[in-house]
């Protein structure tokens, strides 16, 4: 960080990204030291205010901040925020590999080794999330990008929250005041990827740890099979498979029409994670010592974080 302000004028904008409901990115480089590529989020404060999306964008903001004062790698770190007259603007960790959901459509599914890779990524990451008292609350492949090599970040906080401690009936609940479900009103007022959401939350109106594992099971029974394990012809259809577990196993499919079994191992993890009741669902560290993980040593962080593509 330095100590003067920083501003638009300090870097040169480059080509879009891409773009979100409130929000724009691009790619920039910083005059100073021009081997510096960022991604620019830049999100007009109009728009911002129109849409009522002011608290999201101050919960990314402050979560990210949270995040970025230890560096993980896989999290996109925040590393300046400024605003003009017009714009915020959130200066981020540049992920030239794109969406892990582009690339597995590109491959239509993973392989053990890829599917593996990315999941111990992904504990690894969501442990030191859920280590500041965060839970992510929209994890999903959109929401995780890749760098150059292979490796996963994880990325849009916007629907994040941060676990109430004073709940000390069960310390991992946190309140869904958030943007996943309109708390006065059914799941009709749900936006968001309904997909990954947790049966707690449908149910219950309740989120915390739990609800973040849960997307992970969804994540990778997609990883393995091409697409979530629920998913309805709407969104009351997909909430009804959540809350009664009705999703398929098939075999491992390739783009190029070839399959294979599913590693009975990895079916057994998913199992193990989509459990509707909350407190029988696997845990983190549980997950670690899960035998499909048995190769994996977790303290060995240079492993955990080589790219797949190195
Ligand atoms: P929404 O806000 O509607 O949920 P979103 O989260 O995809 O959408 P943004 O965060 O604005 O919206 O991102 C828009 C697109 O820009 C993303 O889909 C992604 O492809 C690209 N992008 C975002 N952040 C980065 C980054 N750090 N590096 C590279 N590309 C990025």
């Amino acid at each position: 960080m330095t100590s003067r302000k920083r501003s638009p004028h300090d870097f040169i904008f480059k080509e879009e990204l891409g773009h979100g409901s409130y929000s724009t990115v691009f790619k920039a480089v910083d005059k100073r030291s021009p081997n510096k590529i960022y991604a620019i989020k830049v999100c007009s404060k109009k728009h911002i205010i129109k849409e009522a999306k002011v608290k999201y964008v101050t919960i990314e903001k402050n979560t990210m901040n949270l995040l970025a004062q230890k560096h993980h790698p896989g999290i996109i770190k925040l590393y300046y925020t400024f605003h003009d007259e017009e714009n915020l603007y959130f200066v981020l960790d540049f992920a030239p590999g794109g969406e892990l959901l582009s690339l597995l459509h590109r491959m239509g599914t993973f392989n053990e080794l890829w599917t593996r890779h990315f999941t111990v990524q992904l504990v690894d990451a969501l442990e030191f999330i859920h280590s500041h008292g965060i839970i992510h609350r929209d994890l999903k492949p959109e929401n995780v990008l890749l760098d150059k090599d292979g490796r996963l970040m994880i990325t849009d906080f916007g629907a994040a929250s941060t676990i109430d401690s004073s709940l000390s009936d069960n310390s991992t609940r946190c309140n869904s005041d958030s943007n996943s479900v309109n708390d006065n009103q059914s799941c009709a007022s749900f936006v968001g990827t309904a997909e990954y959401v947790s049966p707690e939350l449908l149910l219950y109106n309740q989120c915390g740890y739990c609800s973040d594992i849960w997307a992970l099971g969804c994540m990778i029974y997609q990883f393995l099979q091409g697409q979530p394990p629920f998913r309805g012809d709407n969104e009351l259809k997909t909430f009804e498979k959540i809350v009664a577990l009705d999703y398929p196993w098939g075999p491992n499919k390739r783009l190029n029409n070839t399959t294979s079994p599913i590693n009975p191992l990895a079916i057994n993890l998913v199992r193990k994670i989509l459990v509707v009741e909350v407190n029988e669902r696997i845990s983190l560290s549980v997950i670690k010592k899960h035998p499909y993980f048995a190769k994996i040593d977790w303290n060995d962080k240079v492993k955990i974080w080589r790219g797949i593509w190195q």
